[in-house]
């Protein structure tokens, strides 16, 4: 197939390399970072979407894909399938995609969960709104670069996904970090308190495969100073999109908001910015309740 990917960064990158190694022909177009091996420098995005039957983006944000998307639509080829993959705000997801569908293209949010490992190792999952015939043409895509794709509704549907699932990931991280650091000034030797949480009606993704704790459960970041991983400022912006989105749809989210401003003030303030979400553990463990 005929592939254009724009924005070749820390995800993009791998992403359009695993895709270029299964065979595909992939043009891409960053505005800093190089192409990786086996896909084909194009000169800007208007260039390597001409002719592409599938135009992946990989974007920081919302205003940028919007931006990208206005230069890359009318290059596109009717019948082809905008496939964006970026995170951003269902606003800008559904106000591309309707850009596109204007153009006679189709059109897909298709973000992913699994982060720079998911992407280098194609395990990636993509939650993905958009119709049924651009999810069939991109499928085959979705199974080069990930493991897993989830239609999950019509467009934005898909960022939909991503941030409610990233509200629940960011609160339990909190409550898991929190709560370790209760046990310990309680006296209760973490381990323990993992063995009993871990299989008992707190546990959590946060706690069973990505615990906090240092030397504690399975290898995480913990075990590596705190680097990233997640780091903590994409765990801001998600939680950010999600309170957001709950602005617009009049949605009461009190526990995804005092997420949203831990996280902020931990970036911000506290040092966060560049270390692992889940380093909120060190942060609670040197505060007492003033
Ligand atoms: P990144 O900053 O490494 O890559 C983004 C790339 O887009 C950069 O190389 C940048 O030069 C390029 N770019 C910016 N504006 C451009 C333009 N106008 N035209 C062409 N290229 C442009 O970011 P990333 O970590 O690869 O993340 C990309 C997206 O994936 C983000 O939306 C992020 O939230 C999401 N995401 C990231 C992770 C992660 O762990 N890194 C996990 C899940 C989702």
């Amino acid at each position: 197939m005929k592939i254009a990917f724009i924005g070749l960064g820390n995800m993009g990158g791998p992403m359009a390399r695993n895709l270029a190694t299964a065979g595909h022909e992939v043009t891409g177009f960053d505005l800093a970072a190089p192409a990786p091996e086996g896909v084909r420098a194009a000169a800007s995005a208007a260039q390597a979407a001409t002719g592409a039957e599938v135009v992946v983006t990989m974007l920081p944000n919302g205003a940028i894909l919007r931006q990208v998307a206005q230069e890359i639509v009318p290059a596109m080829t009717a019948g082809a399938v905008l496939c964006d993959c970026s995170t951003v705000d269902v606003e800008s997801a559904r106000a591309v995609a309707a850009e596109a569908e204007a153009a006679g293209l189709g059109a897909l949010d298709a973000p992913v969960s699994g982060g720079v490992g998911g992407a280098a190792a194609g395990t990636l999952t993509f939650m993905v709104g958009g119709s049924d015939a651009a999810f069939a043409t991109v499928q085959p895509l979705f199974e080069i670069m990930g493991q897993k794709a989830v239609h999950c509704g019509g467009p934005g549907a898909g960022q939909a996904a991503k941030i409610c699932n990233n509200m629940i990931l960011g609160v339990t991280m909190i409550a898991t970090c929190e709560a370790f650091a209760l046990a310990d000034k309680l006296g209760l030797d973490r381990q323990k308190m993992f063995d009993v949480v871990s299989t008992s009606s707190g546990y959590s993704w946060s706690m069973n495969a990505y615990c906090p704790a240092p030397g504690v459960g399975p290898t995480s970041p913990a075990d590596n100073g705190y680097k990233p991983g997640f780091a903590a400022e994409l765990m801001l912006k998600d939680l950010r999109l999600s309170q957001q989105a709950a602005e617009d749809a009049d949605a009461d989210t009190p526990m995804g908001q005092l997420a949203a401003t831990l996280y902020e003030t931990f970036v911000e303030a506290e040092g966060g910015r560049g270390r692992d979400f889940s380093a909120m553990l060190p942060r609670f463990e040197t505060r007492g309740r003033g």
